[in-house]
């Protein structure tokens, strides 16, 4: 069981999420021209302490939430595992992504 990021990450990518995650498991990467983050499922520890983390919400609990996005974190973890780790935005940042709202 892992931990997934999901679509509302999708062209926002504040990256706090990452820099509380104990394991290192979350990795920047293009998807569809976009900037996003995915939690590499064969790492993540399901510690929980990324979810709060996330301005716009962007993080699940489990992969039957959204079957969809856990394959996408899988399918790409792969490319960008080893990528450098992501600037952060700040957390009070406006969302750039339509529908996106700040919940923490
Ligand atoms: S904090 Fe949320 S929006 Fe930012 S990279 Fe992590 S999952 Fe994506
Ligand atoms: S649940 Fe924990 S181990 Fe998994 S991605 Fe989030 S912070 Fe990292």
């Amino acid at each position: 069981m892992s931990y997934v990021i999901v679509e509302k990450c999708l062209g926002e990518r504040y990256a706090v999420c990452a820099t509380v995650c104990p394991v290192e498991c979350i990795h920047p990467i293009q998807h569809q021209g976009q900037e996003f983050m995915i939690i590499d499922p064969e790492v993540c520890i399901s510690c929980g302490l990324c979810l709060p983390e996330c301005p716009v919400g962007a993080i699940i609990a489990s992969e039957e939430e959204d079957p969809a996005y856990a394959k996408i974190n899988k399918e790409l973890t792969p490319q960008c595992k080893d990528a450098p780790p992501a600037p952060e935005r700040p957390k009070n940042d406006p969302p750039k992504r339509p529908g996106n709202k700040l919940v923490n």
